[in-house]
């Protein structure tokens, strides 16, 4: 007989392993939905190979998964006729963690201090090593489909190694034999099988008979192929989590089925949250894609856009041709068809939602809005539809979310564009000094403070013929819209040649860090605001590069004043006789504050000993004596060096976007 070959398990299972063996996780039945589901799978890589490969081994044999306890030897078997392992493949398969799930439990772990895995082990679905909660020993025994293989067989303790040796199996499948733990043996009754098996395994497609029974325990009713009238909301729900192992409800599941142009079938999910981290297994995105109820292809990501690939769910096509290989598959028309269909329902399912429960849709947008926005950018052949699914805040929605339709139909008498304010968040933008004016005229500005806004502007330049535009841009001439409220008691603006000597030391101080400075029109309550003189989509790239860490420069803007204001008085009143640098330092603030008003000051710290100087100033210390002050410190802001700073290291940009 040949002797067992030993070998040492990856240093990661070992880890794992010692902690299900030693765990007294309470749900620990769930290793049985974990191993039927591995069942499942290799019936349905096996049905697979066979649309394409006659040289399999006992191709008539059903494709069946058979429980069976044996309660006098205390072995618990889950056995499948699927696609089974070689001796390489077992060594490979069983050796290493495959399931994504167990990688990210054991980390998880690693990253707590208690050690307790009681609540851990049911989220994330940690494959077959979850058997050994409840195992001594297990022993799988396999042979390939593969007509020259021999079948082998695993076996471990779930200690450091584990030993391959050939074995016995007329035919082709796997067994996984579990000598199960002594307080685990409650588990052998037929009937707690039963309960578990319909519990948590009862939409697998192939039948799972208990013990030598003939009829299946499981339903294996493909579910998205019902009528959405006999399905409840529950059954939904147990479907979703079966095939996510996400343990959260989906916030929303659309159901569909199509005959014309195609004819398919298919049951989508929203997911409760959009952070795809170590809580959901799935973590790879796509569809399951089935033809005819064969599972073609387990992540298909060809079925959506990208910016659709947030959702999880089974596509199951009558028309897709069964005898193509995986790779084939994103080249047939019947895919593209499929994708454009299933992109049009899910985004008029989405749109119906903002009407008819804009409570979940706007859960939905909570968590979603980032790709949502991205589409718009992305996919600009679907515009149209995905306009009515954006929400804002705005300068009249109190933390309220307002649609592009609705702002339009709040317009005021005369406005023709809709107007936003960008920033990083909300508080400075809703206190940007471009929006003075457009309060006094009661004229609405949307928010924008989400990273991916930006990018969601290059797609979104108008809505119904609205130009969407930016209140920092110089031209927008508000006379005519809206009923401007009184100005009370604005002082008078400076006198001409006052403001241009004004303006001149503005431009001599600032120098290329400003386009032009000059006279604002419409500002009431602040000296100074920064507009820009383009309207191109892209001169928001740099906002775009700094969220995605690339190298950008900040844009040089018009420095627009304000000659109403009483610190340009002020300071106008000083150009004769205070001495330079006291000017110029508050020159040099007022240019800060504009741009920290914008939300582009790089590096707002360093605007701190200058901010001491000047309220040295305010409260007492003699002029000249700062004069000297102000020199030591060099208080000319280091613009140039903190933008440098802002930047990462010279062009690696593209390696690090990725
Ligand atoms: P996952 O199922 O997520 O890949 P597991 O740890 O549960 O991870 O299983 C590891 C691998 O072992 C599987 O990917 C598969 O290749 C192989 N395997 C497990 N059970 C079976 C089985 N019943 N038949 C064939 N291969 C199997």
């Amino acid at each position: 007989m040949a002797v067992a070959e030993q070998h040492a398990f990856k240093a990661e299972i070992q880890q794992l392993l010692n902690i299900l063996v030693h765990s007294l996780y309470t749900d620990r039945e769930i290793f049985l939905r974990e191993l039927i589901s591995n069942a499942s799978d290799a019936l349905s890589r096996l049905q697979f190979e066979q649309l394409t490969n006659a040289d399999v081994l006992n191709p008539d044999l059903p494709l069946e998964i058979r429980v069976v306890p044996d309660e006098d030897a205390g072995t618990l078997t889950i056995s499948d006729t699927g696609i089974g392992m070689t001796h390489d493949e077992m060594a490979t398969n069983l050796g290493v963690i495959a399931h994504s799930g167990a990688k990210a439990f054991v980390k998880a772990m690693k990253e707590r201090k208690d050690g307790n895995a009681q609540d851990l082990i049911g989220q994330f679905g940690v494959g077959f090593y979850s058997a050994f909660m409840a195992s001594d020993k297990i022993r799988v025994v396999s042979r390939s489909y593969r007509p020259d293989e021999q079948a082998y067989a695993w076996e471990s303790t779930g200690s450091e190694t584990y030993t391959i040796e050939p074995a016995e199996r007329a035919q082709r499948g796997t067994d996984v034999i579990l000598y199960l733990k002594d307080d685990a043996k409650d588990i052998l009754q037929p009937w707690r099988l039963k309960e578990i098996i319909r519990r948590h395994s009862d939409y697998v497609a192939f039948p799972i008979y208990v013990g030598d029974e003939t009829a299946a325990t499981n339903k294996q009713t493909a579910i998205w192929r019902q009528d959405p009238k006999e399905v409840t909301k529950s059954q939904y729900d147990d479907f979703y989590k079966m095939l996510t192992l996400d343990f959260q409800e989906p916030l929303h599941t659309i159901h569909m089925r199509a005959d014309v142009p195609l004819q398919f079938y298919a049951l989508l999910y929203v997911p409760a949250t959009a952070e795809r981290n170590m809580l959901s297994p799935r973590r790879e995105p796509g569809l399951k894609l089935y033809a005819r109820k064969v599972l073609i292809e387990e992540y298909t990501t060809d079925l959506l856009p990208e910016y659709l690939q947030f959702i999880q769910g089974v596509v199951d096509s009558e028309d897709l041709p069964l005898s193509v290989s995986r790779e084939s598959i994103q080249a047939t028309r019947v895919v593209a068809n499929l994708k454009k269909t299933l992109t049009n329902k899910v985004l008029a399912d989405l749109k119906r939602l903002t009407k008819k429960d804009r409570e979940t849709y706007l859960d939905i947008f909570e968590q979603f809005a980032r790709f949502l926005k991205q589409g718009l950018a992305m996919a600009p052949s679907d515009r149209e539809e995905l306009e009515p699914l954006m929400f804002f805040t705005s300068t009249r929605s109190e933390g309220d979310w307002v649609t592009l339709e609705e702002y339009v139909e709040r317009m005021v008498t005369g406005q023709e564009d809709i107007y936003y304010v960008l920033g990083d968040e909300l508080s400075t933008a809703s206190r940007s000094p471009h929006l003075e004016p457009f309060r006094r005229r009661g004229v609405e500005v949307l928010l924008l403070t989400d990273p991916v806004d930006p990018i969601m502007l290059m797609g979104l330049t108008e809505y119904k013929g609205h130009a969407l535009r930016n209140v920092d841009e110089a031209d927008i001439d508000l006379s005519g819209i809206g009923e401007e409220t009184a100005e009370t008691d604005a002082a008078e603006p400076l006198a001409e040649d006052t403001f241009s000597r004004l303006r001149q030391r503005f431009e001599d101080v600032l120098g290329e860090r400003v386009q032009a400075v000059r006279e604002s029109k419409s500002q009431i309550g602040s000296p100074a605001r920064l507009v820009s003189d383009e309207r191109s989509p892209g001169r928001h790239m740099y906002r775009i590069n700094r969220l995605l860490e690339r190298d950008y420069e900040l844009p040089v803007k018009t420095l627009e004043l304000n000659p109403r204001h009483p610190l340009l008085h002020n300071l106008s009143g000083m150009l004769d006789s205070a001495p330079p640098p006291m000017i110029d330092l508050v020159i040099e603030q007022v240019f800060e504050t504009a741009l920290l008003q914008e939300g582009l000051h790089p590096n707002p710290a360093s605007m701190a000993s200058r901010l001491h100087l000047l309220m040295q100033a305010a409260t007492g210390t003699p002029l000249d004596q700062l004069a000297t002050q102000s020199e030591e410190t060099s208080s000319a802001p280091d613009m140039t060096d903190e933008s440098a700073e802002a930047e990462p290291d010279e062009d690696e940009s593209e390696g690090d976007s990725e």
